[in-house]
Protein backbone atom coordinates (compact mmCIF):
# COMPACT_ATOMS: atom_id res chain seq x y z
CA UNK A 1 0.00 0.00 0.00
CA UNK A 2 2.96 2.64 0.65
CA UNK A 3 4.85 3.61 -2.49
CA UNK A 4 8.37 3.01 -2.18
CA UNK A 5 10.67 5.38 -3.72
CA UNK A 6 13.42 3.39 -5.85
CA UNK A 7 16.87 4.68 -5.99
CA UNK A 8 17.20 7.00 -8.51
CA UNK A 9 20.54 7.85 -10.82
CA UNK A 10 21.55 11.89 -11.89
CA UNK A 11 20.23 10.84 -15.62
CA UNK A 12 16.74 9.66 -13.93
CA UNK A 13 16.33 12.89 -12.08
CA UNK A 14 16.88 14.88 -15.08
CA UNK A 15 14.78 12.90 -17.03
CA UNK A 16 12.33 13.64 -14.40
CA UNK A 17 12.16 16.99 -13.72
CA UNK A 18 12.52 17.93 -17.89
CA UNK A 19 9.05 15.16 -18.27
CA UNK A 20 6.97 18.42 -16.53
CA UNK A 21 9.83 21.76 -16.83
CA UNK A 22 11.04 21.46 -20.16
CA UNK A 23 13.14 24.77 -19.40
CA UNK A 24 14.46 23.30 -15.89
CA UNK A 25 17.67 24.71 -15.41
CA UNK A 26 19.70 20.89 -15.80
CA UNK A 27 23.20 22.77 -15.75
CA UNK A 28 22.35 24.44 -12.14
CA UNK A 29 20.97 20.34 -11.14
CA UNK A 30 24.11 19.10 -12.63
CA UNK A 31 26.10 21.26 -10.87
CA UNK A 32 24.40 20.74 -7.35
CA UNK A 33 24.87 16.92 -7.89
CA UNK A 34 28.68 17.27 -8.34
CA UNK A 35 29.16 19.41 -5.37
CA UNK A 36 27.43 17.20 -3.11
CA UNK A 37 28.96 13.78 -4.33
CA UNK A 38 32.20 15.80 -4.22
CA UNK A 39 31.48 16.39 -0.57
CA UNK A 40 29.69 13.23 0.60
CA UNK A 41 32.56 11.41 -0.82
CA UNK A 42 32.23 8.07 0.65
CA UNK A 43 29.94 8.67 3.33
CA UNK A 44 27.64 5.86 4.13
CA UNK A 45 24.03 5.65 5.66
CA UNK A 46 23.35 3.34 8.28
CA UNK A 47 21.58 1.26 5.24
CA UNK A 48 24.93 0.83 3.51
CA UNK A 49 23.81 3.45 0.43
CA UNK A 50 26.24 6.38 -0.11
CA UNK A 51 24.64 9.50 1.65
CA UNK A 52 24.48 10.50 -2.34
CA UNK A 53 21.70 8.04 -3.19
CA UNK A 54 19.67 10.11 -0.20
CA UNK A 55 20.32 13.29 -1.82
CA UNK A 56 18.97 11.82 -5.09
CA UNK A 57 16.20 9.90 -3.76
CA UNK A 58 15.11 13.58 -1.62
CA UNK A 59 15.55 15.67 -5.40
CA UNK A 60 13.20 12.81 -6.97
CA UNK A 61 10.53 13.30 -4.63
CA UNK A 62 10.95 17.07 -4.74
CA UNK A 63 10.99 15.94 -8.71
CA UNK A 64 7.47 14.15 -8.04
CA UNK A 65 6.11 17.36 -6.49
CA UNK A 66 6.89 19.19 -9.79
CA UNK A 67 9.20 21.70 -8.06
CA UNK A 68 11.59 24.46 -9.27
CA UNK A 69 14.93 23.48 -10.40
CA UNK A 70 16.41 25.41 -7.30
CA UNK A 71 14.08 22.98 -5.11
CA UNK A 72 15.73 20.32 -6.69
CA UNK A 73 19.14 21.64 -6.27
CA UNK A 74 18.62 22.34 -2.58
CA UNK A 75 17.03 17.96 -2.18
CA UNK A 76 20.63 17.55 -3.44
CA UNK A 77 22.04 19.58 -1.43
CA UNK A 78 20.26 19.47 1.90
CA UNK A 79 22.71 17.73 4.02
CA UNK A 80 25.96 19.13 2.67
CA UNK A 81 26.11 21.82 5.82
CA UNK A 82 25.20 19.82 8.68
CA UNK A 83 27.15 16.04 7.30
CA UNK A 84 30.55 17.71 5.66
CA UNK A 85 33.06 20.87 5.86
CA UNK A 86 31.58 22.78 2.89
CA UNK A 87 30.10 26.01 4.17
CA UNK A 88 27.73 28.23 3.00
CA UNK A 89 29.32 30.98 1.65
CA UNK A 90 30.69 28.43 -0.70
CA UNK A 91 26.98 27.45 -1.63
CA UNK A 92 25.81 31.18 -2.23
CA UNK A 93 29.32 31.72 -4.73
CA UNK A 94 29.19 28.70 -6.65
CA UNK A 95 25.18 28.83 -6.50
CA UNK A 96 24.06 31.87 -5.69
CA UNK A 97 21.94 33.57 -2.75
CA UNK A 98 18.47 31.74 -3.17
CA UNK A 99 19.96 28.73 -3.04
CA UNK A 100 22.02 29.39 0.07
CA UNK A 101 19.35 30.84 1.44
CA UNK A 102 17.56 27.13 0.96
CA UNK A 103 20.20 25.30 2.08
CA UNK A 104 20.84 27.58 4.96
CA UNK A 105 16.98 27.11 6.08
CA UNK A 106 17.34 23.28 5.52
CA UNK A 107 20.06 23.19 7.81
CA UNK A 108 18.48 25.14 10.77
CA UNK A 109 15.90 23.27 10.31
CA UNK A 110 17.46 20.07 10.24
CA UNK A 111 19.32 21.34 13.76
CA UNK A 112 16.09 21.60 16.38
CA UNK A 113 15.74 18.30 17.96
CA UNK A 114 11.81 17.98 18.64
CA UNK A 115 12.03 14.64 20.07
CA UNK A 116 12.51 13.98 23.49
CA UNK A 117 12.11 17.61 24.25
CA UNK A 118 9.91 18.32 27.13
CA UNK A 119 6.68 20.93 26.34
CA UNK A 120 8.06 24.12 26.44
CA UNK A 121 11.45 22.86 24.77
CA UNK A 122 9.22 20.86 22.46
CA UNK A 123 7.19 24.81 21.40
CA UNK A 124 10.39 26.68 21.33
CA UNK A 125 11.91 24.08 19.11
CA UNK A 126 9.00 24.02 17.04
CA UNK A 127 8.70 27.62 16.96
CA UNK A 128 12.59 27.82 15.15
CA UNK A 129 11.31 25.42 13.22
CA UNK A 130 8.75 27.52 11.54
CA UNK A 131 10.58 30.63 11.22
CA UNK A 132 13.05 28.32 9.23
CA UNK A 133 10.99 27.41 6.89
CA UNK A 134 8.97 30.58 6.86
CA UNK A 135 11.58 32.53 5.17
CA UNK A 136 10.82 30.01 2.24
CA UNK A 137 8.07 27.54 1.72
CA UNK A 138 10.27 25.62 -0.40
CA UNK A 139 12.48 24.63 2.80
CA UNK A 140 9.38 23.41 3.78
CA UNK A 141 8.70 21.07 1.06
CA UNK A 142 12.31 19.49 0.78
CA UNK A 143 12.35 19.12 4.77
CA UNK A 144 9.03 17.19 3.83
CA UNK A 145 11.14 14.78 1.13
CA UNK A 146 13.57 14.63 3.31
CA UNK A 147 11.61 13.22 5.85
CA UNK A 148 9.65 11.09 3.29
CA UNK A 149 12.88 9.16 2.55
CA UNK A 150 14.02 8.73 5.97
CA UNK A 151 10.95 7.31 6.78
CA UNK A 152 11.12 4.94 4.05
CA UNK A 153 14.35 4.13 4.95
CA UNK A 154 13.66 3.78 8.96
CA UNK A 155 14.21 0.24 9.12
CA UNK A 156 18.12 0.56 8.84
CA UNK A 157 18.02 2.72 12.63
CA UNK A 158 18.53 1.38 15.91
CA UNK A 159 15.03 0.40 17.10
CA UNK A 160 15.00 3.06 19.70
CA UNK A 161 15.89 5.78 17.73
CA UNK A 162 12.51 4.40 15.06
CA UNK A 163 10.35 4.94 17.68
CA UNK A 164 10.74 9.04 18.51
CA UNK A 165 11.40 9.59 14.69
CA UNK A 166 8.01 7.93 13.55
CA UNK A 167 6.31 9.88 16.05
CA UNK A 168 7.72 12.91 15.41
CA UNK A 169 6.39 12.46 11.63
CA UNK A 170 2.67 11.51 13.65
CA UNK A 171 3.11 14.94 15.78
CA UNK A 172 4.75 17.57 13.37
CA UNK A 173 5.41 16.92 9.85
CA UNK A 174 2.06 14.71 8.98
CA UNK A 175 -0.18 17.73 10.18
CA UNK A 176 2.32 19.98 8.25
CA UNK A 177 1.62 18.31 5.12
CA UNK A 178 -2.58 18.52 5.74
CA UNK A 179 -2.10 21.70 6.51
CA UNK A 180 -0.23 22.66 3.29
CA UNK A 181 -2.97 20.78 1.66
CA UNK A 182 -0.41 17.54 0.66
CA UNK A 183 -3.27 15.28 1.19
CA UNK A 184 -1.04 12.36 -0.53
CA UNK A 185 2.07 12.86 1.39
CA UNK A 186 0.02 13.45 4.81
CA UNK A 187 -1.26 9.72 4.11
CA UNK A 188 1.91 7.98 3.15
CA UNK A 189 3.81 9.57 6.10
CA UNK A 190 1.11 8.75 8.41
CA UNK A 191 1.48 5.09 6.95
CA UNK A 192 5.21 4.99 6.89
CA UNK A 193 5.24 5.93 10.82
CA UNK A 194 2.30 3.63 11.98
CA UNK A 195 4.11 0.37 12.07
CA UNK A 196 6.83 1.87 13.85
CA UNK A 197 4.21 3.78 16.41
CA UNK A 198 1.92 1.21 16.89
CA UNK A 199 2.89 -2.20 15.33
CA UNK A 200 0.77 -4.64 17.49
CA UNK A 201 -2.43 -2.63 15.68
CA UNK A 202 -0.66 -2.16 12.37
CA UNK A 203 -0.52 -6.09 12.42
CA UNK A 204 -3.65 -6.54 13.63
CA UNK A 205 -5.08 -4.11 11.14
CA UNK A 206 -2.79 -5.46 7.98
CA UNK A 207 -4.73 -8.41 8.79
CA UNK A 208 -8.39 -7.82 9.64
CA UNK A 209 -8.25 -5.61 6.29
CA UNK A 210 -6.80 -7.06 3.90
CA UNK A 211 -10.12 -9.23 2.31
CA UNK A 212 -12.20 -6.04 3.26
CA UNK A 213 -9.67 -4.19 0.47
CA UNK A 214 -9.55 -7.07 -1.70
CA UNK A 215 -13.77 -7.06 -2.17
CA UNK A 216 -13.55 -3.43 -2.14
CA UNK A 217 -11.27 -3.09 -4.79
CA UNK A 218 -13.02 -5.86 -7.10
CA UNK A 219 -16.33 -3.80 -6.55
CA UNK A 220 -14.88 -0.29 -7.82
CA UNK A 221 -13.17 -2.19 -10.72
CA UNK A 222 -16.61 -3.22 -11.64
CA UNK A 223 -18.23 0.35 -11.01
CA UNK A 224 -15.63 1.86 -12.75
CA UNK A 225 -17.33 0.57 -15.91
CA UNK A 226 -20.72 0.79 -15.36
CA UNK A 227 -19.73 4.98 -14.64
CA UNK A 228 -17.77 4.88 -17.99
CA UNK A 229 -20.27 3.59 -20.21
CA UNK A 230 -22.57 6.26 -18.03
CA UNK A 231 -20.12 9.23 -18.76
CA UNK A 232 -19.31 8.36 -22.73
CA UNK A 233 -22.66 8.66 -23.56
CA UNK A 234 -22.87 12.40 -22.46
CA UNK A 235 -19.99 12.65 -24.11
CA UNK A 236 -17.97 13.73 -21.10
CA UNK A 237 -14.52 12.93 -21.05
CA UNK A 238 -13.44 11.63 -17.60
CA UNK A 239 -11.09 9.58 -16.13
CA UNK A 240 -12.54 6.84 -13.76
CA UNK A 241 -9.90 5.77 -10.56
CA UNK A 242 -9.93 3.77 -7.50
CA UNK A 243 -8.46 4.74 -4.30
CA UNK A 244 -7.61 3.07 -1.19
CA UNK A 245 -8.01 4.88 2.50
CA UNK A 246 -4.78 4.78 4.03
CA UNK A 247 -4.16 2.25 6.19
CA UNK A 248 -3.64 4.83 9.88
CA UNK A 249 -6.56 6.76 8.68
CA UNK A 250 -8.68 3.90 8.25
CA UNK A 251 -7.35 3.05 11.82
CA UNK A 252 -8.55 5.87 13.59
CA UNK A 253 -11.74 5.90 11.71
CA UNK A 254 -12.15 2.18 13.53
CA UNK A 255 -11.59 3.74 16.80
CA UNK A 256 -14.43 6.10 16.75
CA UNK A 257 -16.92 4.97 19.41
CA UNK A 258 -19.35 4.74 16.60
CA UNK A 259 -17.95 2.44 14.46
CA UNK A 260 -17.11 -0.35 17.52
CA UNK A 261 -13.39 -1.45 15.02
CA UNK A 262 -15.98 -3.18 12.80
CA UNK A 263 -14.65 -2.48 9.35
CA UNK A 264 -18.25 -3.06 7.73
CA UNK A 265 -19.13 0.21 9.32
CA UNK A 266 -16.44 2.47 7.09
CA UNK A 267 -17.87 2.92 3.69
CA UNK A 268 -14.91 4.37 2.17
CA UNK A 269 -12.42 2.08 2.03
CA UNK A 270 -12.06 2.26 -1.43
CA UNK A 271 -13.79 5.83 -2.98
CA UNK A 272 -13.89 5.79 -6.40
CA UNK A 273 -12.73 9.46 -7.96
CA UNK A 274 -13.68 10.85 -11.40
CA UNK A 275 -11.70 13.29 -12.94
CA UNK A 276 -13.11 15.45 -15.49
CA UNK A 277 -11.91 18.31 -17.36
CA UNK A 278 -13.78 21.56 -16.06
CA UNK A 279 -16.24 21.95 -13.52
CA UNK A 280 -18.86 21.92 -15.58
CA UNK A 281 -18.50 18.05 -16.25
CA UNK A 282 -18.26 17.21 -12.44
CA UNK A 283 -21.72 18.57 -11.62
CA UNK A 284 -22.53 16.73 -14.97
CA UNK A 285 -21.05 13.56 -13.44
CA UNK A 286 -22.73 14.34 -10.18
CA UNK A 287 -25.79 13.98 -11.99
CA UNK A 288 -25.16 10.87 -13.66
CA UNK A 289 -23.90 9.45 -10.29
CA UNK A 290 -27.69 9.95 -8.55
CA UNK A 291 -29.52 8.71 -11.62
CA UNK A 292 -27.42 5.45 -11.22
CA UNK A 293 -27.35 5.66 -7.47
CA UNK A 294 -29.36 6.73 -4.94
CA UNK A 295 -27.16 9.11 -2.90
CA UNK A 296 -27.04 8.29 1.09
CA UNK A 297 -29.43 10.48 2.82
CA UNK A 298 -27.54 10.46 6.04
CA UNK A 299 -23.81 10.92 4.73
CA UNK A 300 -25.23 13.78 2.38
CA UNK A 301 -23.47 15.54 -0.84
CA UNK A 302 -20.50 17.72 0.48
CA UNK A 303 -19.54 20.13 -2.81
CA UNK A 304 -15.94 21.58 -1.96
CA UNK A 305 -16.04 22.83 -4.90
CA UNK A 306 -18.43 25.86 -4.26
CA UNK A 307 -17.05 26.01 -0.70
CA UNK A 308 -13.23 25.13 -0.72
CA UNK A 309 -11.89 23.74 2.75
CA UNK A 310 -9.42 26.39 4.03
CA UNK A 311 -6.31 24.62 2.64
CA UNK A 312 -7.92 24.49 -0.67
CA UNK A 313 -8.82 21.25 -1.05
CA UNK A 314 -12.06 21.11 -4.00
CA UNK A 315 -13.89 17.84 -4.79
CA UNK A 316 -17.59 17.34 -4.47
CA UNK A 317 -17.72 13.55 -2.39
CA UNK A 318 -21.43 11.68 -2.53
CA UNK A 319 -22.06 8.66 -1.00
CA UNK A 320 -24.22 6.25 -2.75
CA UNK A 321 -26.19 2.82 -2.03
CA UNK A 322 -25.22 0.61 -4.11
CA UNK A 323 -28.81 -1.31 -4.31
CA UNK A 324 -26.75 -4.91 -2.77
CA UNK A 325 -26.67 -2.71 0.99
CA UNK A 326 -23.42 -1.74 0.00
CA UNK A 327 -22.46 2.22 0.23
CA UNK A 328 -19.46 4.02 -1.95
CA UNK A 329 -17.52 7.11 -1.30
CA UNK A 330 -17.74 8.68 -4.92
CA UNK A 331 -15.27 11.93 -5.63
CA UNK A 332 -15.50 14.14 -8.21
CA UNK A 333 -13.26 16.75 -8.99
CA UNK A 334 -11.57 18.40 -12.03
CA UNK A 335 -7.50 17.21 -13.32
CA UNK A 336 -6.40 20.95 -12.02
CA UNK A 337 -8.22 19.92 -8.25
CA UNK A 338 -6.75 16.76 -8.75
CA UNK A 339 -3.26 17.71 -9.03
CA UNK A 340 -3.52 20.22 -5.62
CA UNK A 341 -5.40 17.64 -3.52
CA UNK A 342 -2.31 15.46 -4.38
CA UNK A 343 0.23 18.28 -4.16
CA UNK A 344 -1.19 21.08 -2.18
CA UNK A 345 0.64 23.66 -2.28
CA UNK A 346 3.60 22.36 -3.97
CA UNK A 347 0.79 21.49 -6.90
CA UNK A 348 0.46 25.25 -6.54
CA UNK A 349 3.58 26.30 -8.10
CA UNK A 350 3.70 23.56 -11.38
CA UNK A 351 -0.31 24.64 -11.57
CA UNK A 352 0.74 28.54 -12.04
CA UNK A 353 3.62 27.96 -13.96
CA UNK A 354 1.04 25.88 -17.11
CA UNK A 355 -1.49 29.28 -16.38
CA UNK A 356 1.67 31.34 -17.29
CA UNK A 357 3.15 29.92 -19.74
CA UNK A 358 3.28 32.83 -22.29
CA UNK A 359 3.26 35.63 -19.62
CA UNK A 360 6.29 35.23 -17.55
CA UNK A 361 9.55 34.12 -18.64
CA UNK A 362 10.93 30.73 -17.17
CA UNK A 363 13.37 32.57 -15.30
CA UNK A 364 10.85 34.27 -12.59
CA UNK A 365 9.03 30.88 -12.69
CA UNK A 366 11.98 29.52 -11.44
CA UNK A 367 12.84 31.79 -9.18
CA UNK A 368 9.96 31.15 -7.47
CA UNK A 369 8.34 34.18 -7.46
CA UNK A 370 4.91 31.91 -7.51
CA UNK A 371 5.04 31.85 -3.66
CA UNK A 372 3.40 35.42 -3.70
CA UNK A 373 0.95 35.97 -0.31
CA UNK A 374 -0.85 38.14 -3.63
CA UNK A 375 -2.05 34.88 -4.99
CA UNK A 376 -4.86 34.61 -1.83
CA UNK A 377 -3.80 30.82 -1.22
CA UNK A 378 -5.02 30.11 1.44
CA UNK A 379 -1.91 28.27 2.82
CA UNK A 380 0.31 30.93 2.22
CA UNK A 381 -1.61 33.26 4.04
CA UNK A 382 -1.61 29.91 6.83
CA UNK A 383 2.41 30.41 6.95
CA UNK A 384 2.71 34.26 7.11
CA UNK A 385 -0.32 34.07 10.19
CA UNK A 386 1.57 31.03 11.50
CA UNK A 387 4.77 33.33 11.81
CA UNK A 388 3.14 36.33 12.80
CA UNK A 389 1.98 34.49 15.76
CA UNK A 390 5.01 33.47 16.77
CA UNK A 391 7.03 36.08 16.30
CA UNK A 392 4.37 37.65 18.46
CA UNK A 393 3.72 36.62 22.24
CA UNK A 394 4.89 33.20 24.29
CA UNK A 395 1.20 33.00 24.75
CA UNK A 396 1.05 32.32 21.01
CA UNK A 397 3.80 29.88 20.47
CA UNK A 398 1.51 27.75 22.53
CA UNK A 399 -1.54 28.18 20.08
CA UNK A 400 1.28 26.74 17.36
CA UNK A 401 1.08 22.97 19.31
CA UNK A 402 -2.15 23.21 20.69
CA UNK A 403 -4.55 25.07 17.96
CA UNK A 404 -2.59 24.35 14.42
CA UNK A 405 -1.56 20.65 14.92
CA UNK A 406 -4.35 19.09 16.40
CA UNK A 407 -7.37 18.07 14.84
CA UNK A 408 -9.45 20.82 12.82
CA UNK A 409 -12.95 21.39 11.81
CA UNK A 410 -14.72 23.47 9.43
CA UNK A 411 -17.55 25.36 9.84
CA UNK A 412 -19.36 28.14 7.86
CA UNK A 413 -20.83 31.90 8.10
CA UNK A 414 -23.94 32.15 6.93
CA UNK A 415 -22.44 33.75 3.44
CA UNK A 416 -20.74 30.51 3.20
CA UNK A 417 -17.48 31.35 4.16
CA UNK A 418 -15.57 28.51 5.25
CA UNK A 419 -13.57 28.83 8.95
CA UNK A 420 -11.04 26.47 10.18
CA UNK A 421 -11.24 26.06 13.83
CA UNK A 422 -9.82 23.47 16.69
CA UNK A 423 -12.08 20.63 17.27
CA UNK A 424 -14.32 21.69 20.48
CA UNK A 425 -14.66 25.29 19.29
CA UNK A 426 -17.63 26.81 20.56
CA UNK A 427 -19.44 30.07 18.96
CA UNK A 428 -17.44 32.55 21.04
CA UNK A 429 -14.39 31.07 19.18
CA UNK A 430 -16.25 31.49 15.87
CA UNK A 431 -17.44 34.57 16.31
CA UNK A 432 -13.88 35.58 17.64
CA UNK A 433 -12.08 34.73 14.73
CA UNK A 434 -14.51 36.75 12.50
CA UNK A 435 -14.08 39.49 14.04
CA UNK A 436 -13.24 41.05 17.57
CA UNK A 437 -16.78 43.63 17.56
CA UNK A 438 -18.78 40.28 17.41
CA UNK A 439 -16.67 38.50 19.61
CA UNK A 440 -17.77 41.13 22.33
CA UNK A 441 -21.06 41.45 20.90
CA UNK A 442 -22.31 37.93 20.60
CA UNK A 443 -25.53 37.08 23.18
CA UNK A 444 -26.32 34.20 21.24
CA UNK A 445 -26.13 31.87 18.51
CA UNK A 446 -27.52 29.53 15.77
CA UNK A 447 -26.59 26.59 14.24
CA UNK A 448 -27.82 25.59 11.09
CA UNK A 449 -31.17 27.82 11.94
CA UNK A 450 -31.47 26.17 15.63
CA UNK A 451 -30.33 28.45 18.25
CA UNK A 452 -27.53 26.58 20.97
CA UNK A 453 -25.76 28.19 23.87
CA UNK A 454 -22.52 30.01 23.55
CA UNK A 455 -20.56 26.53 24.58
CA UNK A 456 -22.29 24.41 22.48
CA UNK A 457 -19.47 22.28 20.85
CA UNK A 458 -19.37 22.63 16.84
CA UNK A 459 -19.23 20.16 14.56
CA UNK A 460 -17.88 20.13 10.68
CA UNK A 461 -19.67 21.74 8.11
CA UNK A 462 -22.50 23.32 10.41
CA UNK A 463 -23.52 27.09 9.35
CA UNK A 464 -23.13 29.24 12.43
CA UNK A 465 -24.90 32.81 12.60
CA UNK A 466 -23.85 34.42 15.39
CA UNK A 467 -26.67 37.18 17.13
CA UNK A 468 -24.98 40.17 18.36
CA UNK A 469 -26.19 42.82 21.00
CA UNK A 470 -25.04 46.28 19.93
CA UNK A 471 -25.49 47.61 23.28
CA UNK A 472 -23.11 45.51 24.56
CA UNK A 473 -19.44 46.79 25.78
CA UNK A 474 -17.36 43.30 26.74
CA UNK A 475 -17.49 39.46 26.78
CA UNK A 476 -18.30 37.72 29.99
CA UNK A 477 -16.03 36.24 32.14
CA UNK A 478 -17.51 32.91 32.33
CA UNK A 479 -16.42 32.63 28.44
CA UNK A 480 -13.01 32.08 29.68
CA UNK A 481 -13.98 28.69 30.89
CA UNK A 482 -15.28 26.99 27.22
CA UNK A 483 -13.24 29.49 24.95
CA UNK A 484 -11.15 26.94 23.16
CA UNK A 485 -9.01 28.92 20.97
CA UNK A 486 -6.34 31.16 22.36
CA UNK A 487 -7.46 34.08 19.98
CA UNK A 488 -10.68 34.43 21.83
CA UNK A 489 -8.99 33.54 25.70
CA UNK A 490 -6.41 36.26 24.54
CA UNK A 491 -9.50 38.79 23.04
CA UNK A 492 -12.02 38.32 26.16
CA UNK A 493 -8.89 38.38 28.79
CA UNK A 494 -7.64 41.72 27.02
CA UNK A 495 -11.19 42.98 27.40
CA UNK A 496 -12.07 42.03 30.39
CA UNK A 497 -8.66 43.42 32.03
CA UNK A 498 -9.72 47.09 30.26
CA UNK A 499 -13.11 47.65 31.33
CA UNK A 500 -12.34 47.26 35.10
MN1 LIG B 1 18.60 14.30 4.86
Amino acid sequence: MIRKSKTITIEQLLDRVVNYHPRADQDLIKKAYNFALQHHKDQKRLSGDSVITHGLAVAGIVADWRLDSISIGAGLLHDVIEDTPAKIDTIKKQFGKEMASLVDGLTRVSRVRLRGSNNEQFIENLRKMFLAMSRDLRVVFVKLADRYHNMETLEHLPPDKQFGIAEETLEVYAPLAERLGMGQVKGELEDLAFMYCFPADYEWLINYSASHYKRAGERIKKLKRTILEELAKEGVRAKVDGRSKHLYSLWRKLLRPENERDINNIHDLMALRIITDDVKECYLALGLVHKLWHPVPHLGVRDWIAQPKPNGYRSIHTNVFLGDGQIVEIQIRTGEMHEQAEHGAAAHWYLAEIKSKNKINSEGIDRGNFFSPSEKMAWVQQLAAWQDEIIDSGDFIASVKFDALKHRIFVFSPKGDAFDLPDGATPVDFAYTVHTKMGHQACGAKVNGRMVSLDYHLKNGEIIEILVDRNRKKPASSWLDFAKTRLAQRKIKAALKFSI
